[in-house]
């Protein structure tokens, strides 16, 4: 629950406010943008009040997706409705709930007729689960690389659901049934394959959907800042110029949307997405991990 005697400093006056405790992930900024602002060290305040019905739902999902749980309303302390699973689009629902052990990352369920697809894990919460019950449960979690395995191992209890994860970094997912060494497309089930792009880590994949959606985990997303798709030089640990080759990779795969763990989720459009992965690489090969780092509104660099 938030804290109003932590409140930042920077929230304009009314019921909601975000609390210092925040921890820089900007989750809350892709679900509530023009509410919630960013101050210059990088922490959440309210710059507005919602408006209306539609602006209050985008600021309920902000606060239940925090993973520090920093956002709270004093007259309201519960949503009207549940905020997540919420749809981005049809077959594809967010999950909010995003985990601090996993550094805020996003995860998503994806509706498959083989059994639905768990994309990281939100935390663990009875009243998520009934309601991912209703769509039908979780045949497979998907585990994109070591950082964003949350509560993982209680979700596939509770469906039976097997856990893939690359060899790469299996250690951070001991419980894992699934671990797959290829780098090359590895079958999930029908229309899904994980594909690695070493990187970020050494054992990081994207998972591939019906040849339009793709889950990058912490790999690839939208800078909602820049209007473009991009990395995060900052959070490269394993290899800045293997992630350019990985970047290569990708750019011969077809996709629309793009869900990352990190970043914006976005509707890029096949044609987009190919002109800008086409150069991706090659860009960042130029540029160095350095220079990346310093272009104007780079990535977000989550703690
Ligand atoms: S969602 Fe992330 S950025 Fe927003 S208030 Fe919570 S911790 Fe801070």
């Amino acid at each position: 629950m938030a804290r109003l005697d932590s409140a930042h400093p920077e929230n304009v006056e009314g019921p909601w406010f975000v609390d210092t405790r925040c921890i820089r992930c900007d989750v809350a900024r892709h679900w509530a943008p023009g509410l919630i602002e960013m101050d210059s060290a990088g922490r959440s305040y309210l710059a507005r009040q919602p408006d209306g019905p539609e602006e209050s739902a985008a600021l309920w999902r902000a606060a239940e997706a925090c993973p520090s749980q920093s956002i709270g309303n004093i007259e309201i302390r519960r949503p009207p409705d549940p905020s997540f699973p919420h749809q981005l689009t049809p077959g594809v629902w967010a999950l909010g709930h995003n985990a601090q052990s996993s550094f805020g990352a996003h995860s998503y369920l994806v509706e498959r007729p083989n059994g639905n697809l768990m994309v990281d894990s939100p935390r663990y919460l009875r009243g998520l689960a009934e309601l991912v019950d209703d769509l039908g449960g979780v045949g497979h979690v998907l585990l994109s690389h070591r950082d964003d395995v949350a509560d993982a191992d209680r979700w596939a209890e509770r469906y039976g659901a097997q856990v893939w994860i690359h060899a790469a970094d299996a250690d951070a997912a001991p419980y894992a049934t699934v671990i797959f060494e290829s780098t090359g497309p590895t079958e999930v089930s029908p229309g899904a394959v994980a594909v690695q792009v070493p990187g970020h880590t050494e054992g990081s994949v994207v998972f591939h959907v019906d040849d339009r959606w793709l889950f990058t985990g912490d790999t690839l997303h939208w800078n909602h800042r820049r209007g473009e798709l991009d990395v995060t030089p900052e959070q490269t640990f394993y290899s800045w110029a293997v992630l350019a080759d990985s970047m290569d990779r990708l750019s011969e795969l077809r996709a629309e949307w793009v869900f990352p763990g990190h970043g914006k989720w976005h509707n890029v459009g096949a044609e987009l997405y190919a002109k800008q992965m086409a150069r991706l690489g090659t860009d960042m090969r130029q540029t160095g991990q350095a220079g990346w780092a310093r272009r104007p509104d780079a990535a977000f660099n989550w703690e």
